[in-house]
């Protein structure tokens, strides 16, 4: 059995490592576990591998998931299809199916792979409806619901009835009845937002204090009630389950604990696959696939990883991403306390620009299910991901949120680390498979970002990059 369970963390930042940065940690067991923490501690970038790892075939069977929930909640997108289509214009063309695209970005692609290998961006960015990879669990999870209400009183008869129904007036005036809430640093409260707005619930969104202004105020303008928060995302979501558990009639998404969001992100694999076989890639052992994932709650990355392990088997390598300042997963899966282990602990304070990413306890549900199935967890300086974000616009145009360009930070730290060559050795990915590897870079949102914000975005990576004598 491999076990990559060496080498804690190693090495700075890679921009500092070609000038020689210190290699504070490299050791194993729990010694491992005390070098990761003090790199944790020091808020200094770094490479964990997940010492859980196992082969698909001894974990995959032992999951309370399967490929046929996966499956299943692909049956639920397909049945919502053509009412998604009518209550968003913006799916006429896809007859009601959301989907982003892959991208070649030449640019990026020489500067992130320069001896080689393919780089493809999983634009999620600019997923329609959402503007951004909550398109994908949240709007499941209000589709969900909506199913669930409608099949209980008799708007649909079962499931092979003409969902465009729920767009129609028993519908609306049954979901009318009902509310939803859900806890948000943004991104997440948007979609059950939206998608809720859109079907007749009334919605209430808690912001925690990152959420940026002109997201609550696009809530604001479809009716949403936007209940803002001097706290933190955890603390955010404690009031609004509160709120939940004494209404019966009010249903909470809960991100922490969502199977429903889980499983609305885990449909990005199957399509992905689809995707990767019309641009001509093949995945196998020895042409190994990548895929850096932003993380917060879990959720997302979780749903994804799970996924991907399940489609692709050991052929793929799951590698979250978060930033230095709100390392929650690493931190829960590192210590095995999960959702009991919060980054304030080790004196950090969510003082990041990544605000979708801003977390300081994870999920635990998602954290005990990637043990065996996540390759790693790295963490990132808000100065990369901003110099990302700067340079897909200037390289590509793409415009895309701090928290979306964190994945592409995640590729020099598993290459140029000592603990990510580690993990790579361990798999026996040597430069043979790297030059065949495919990594997927998912840039997690960013396409409803206003304009001005954006520019304010680039103003600030300038900013950065030039106080560094870049
Ligand atoms: C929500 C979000 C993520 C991470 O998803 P989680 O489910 O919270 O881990 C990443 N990037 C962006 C832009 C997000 O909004």
């Amino acid at each position: 059995m491999i076990s990559p369970s060496v080498a804690a963390c190693a090495v700075s930042s890679p921009a500092e490592s070609a000038t020689g940065g210190s290699a504070p940690c490299a050791d194993t067991g729990g010694e491992a576990e005390q070098g990761a923490l003090d790199c944790l501690r020091r808020r200094e970038p770094f490479f964990w591998a997940n010492p859980g790892w196992r082969p698909a075939a001894d974990c995959l069977s032992h999951l309370p998931f399967s490929a046929a929930d996966i499956a299943e909640a692909e049956a639920r997108w397909g049945r919502c299809a053509p009412l998604l289509a009518e209550l968003f214009p913006e799916l006429k063309t896809t007859a009601g199916v959301i989907e982003s695209p892959l991208l070649e970005v030449p640019s990026m692609a020489r500067r992130l792979l320069p001896r080689g290998g393919r780089l493809l961006l999983k634009a999620d960015h600019a997923l329609p409806v959402a503007g951004s990879i909550k398109a994908r669990g949240g709007l499941y999870a209000v589709l969900h619901f909506a199913e669930k209400v409608a099949l209980e009183n008799g708007v649909l008869r079962d499931e092979r009835d003409d969902y465009r129904k729920l767009a129609g007036p028993a519908a609306r005036a049954l979901f009318a009845g009902y509310a939803l809430s859900v806890g948000s640093t943004g991104n997440l409260g948007l979609s059950i937002g939206i998608a809720g707005a859109a079907l007749g619930f009334q919605v209430s969104v808690h912001m925690s204090m990152e959420a940026r202004e002109w997201k609550k105020e696009r809530l604001r303008r479809r009716g949403v009630r936007v209940v803002e928060h001097a706290s933190d995302y955890t603390a955010a979501c404690v009031v609004a389950r509160a709120e939940a558990a004494a209404n019966p009639r009010l249903h909470f998404v809960d991100d922490e604990n969502s199977v429903e969001l889980f499983l609305g992100y885990a449909c990005a694999v199957p399509r992905l696959r689809r995707q990767l076989e019309t641009a001509g890639v093949t995945v196998d052992a020895g042409r190994p696939l990548f895929l850096h994932l932003p993380c917060g709650v879990g959720g997302g990355p979780g749903g994804i990883a799970f996924a991907a392990r399940n489609v692709f088997g050991d052929a793929a390598h799951a590698v979250f991403v978060e930033p230095v300042e709100a390392p929650c997963m690493l931190l829960g899966m590192l210590t095995g306390r999960h959702s009991d282990i919060s980054v304030y602990s080790l004196g950090l304070g969510l003082k990041t620009d990544a605000d979708g990413l801003a977390v300081s306890t994870p999920s635990r549900f998602v954290g005990q299910l990637m043990v065996p199935l996540l390759s790693g967890c790295c963490t990132l300086e808000d100065e990369a991901m901003y110099r990302h974000l700067h340079e897909l616009y200037e390289g590509a145009g793409i415009e895309v949120e701090p928290s979306a360009a964190a994945g592409c930070g995640a590729i020099p730290l598993l290459l140029e680390t000592d603990a990510g060559r580690a993990y790579l050795a361990a798999h026996g990915l040597g430069e043979d498979a790297l030059a065949q590897a495919t990594h997927i870079v998912w840039t997690t949102g960013g396409s409803f970002v206003p304009a001005e914000q954006h520019g304010r975005y680039r103003d600030h990576a300038r900013r950065l990059a030039s106080a560094r004598g870049a």
